[in-house]
């Protein structure tokens, strides 16, 4: 039992390590060309999901363009508008850079 709780603690872990990756630049939500609706701009001008929890799954752009939200892992192989501040795209071209925070 202690065995599990400790392997679920290191996947907390990995998945914490994971979103502090992400330099909420919103590029991939759109920020930079067609927002999806559920995309917000905090005071200090960085971008978060006002649903993020419940993200996956279909979504709708502010000009009501319909897509589906899914894991950014699935969708690094492709390319989006602004991509290049990407810290998870960069960290697949440069894995010794942690993060560009
Ligand atoms: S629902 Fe998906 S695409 Fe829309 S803001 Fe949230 S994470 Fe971004
Ligand atoms: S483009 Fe990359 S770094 Fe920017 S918000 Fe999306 S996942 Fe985070």
């Amino acid at each position: 039992m202690i065995s599990d709780l400790t392997y679920q603690e290191y996947l907390k872990q990995k998945e914490e390590e994971w979103e502090a990756l992400c330099v909420r630049c919103g590029a991939c939500c759109g920020a930079y060309q067609d927002p999806c609706k559920h995309l917000e701009k905090a005071s200090n001008g960085l971008y978060f999901c006002s649903i993020y929890s419940e993200r996956f799954g279909e979504r709708e752009s502010l000009s009501g363009k319909k897509f589906q939200c899914v894991h950014i892992s699935k969708i690094l192989s492709s390319n989006w508008f602004g991509d290049r501040f990407c810290s998870y795209k960069l960290n697949i071209k440069m894995p010794w850079l942690k993060s560009i925070k």
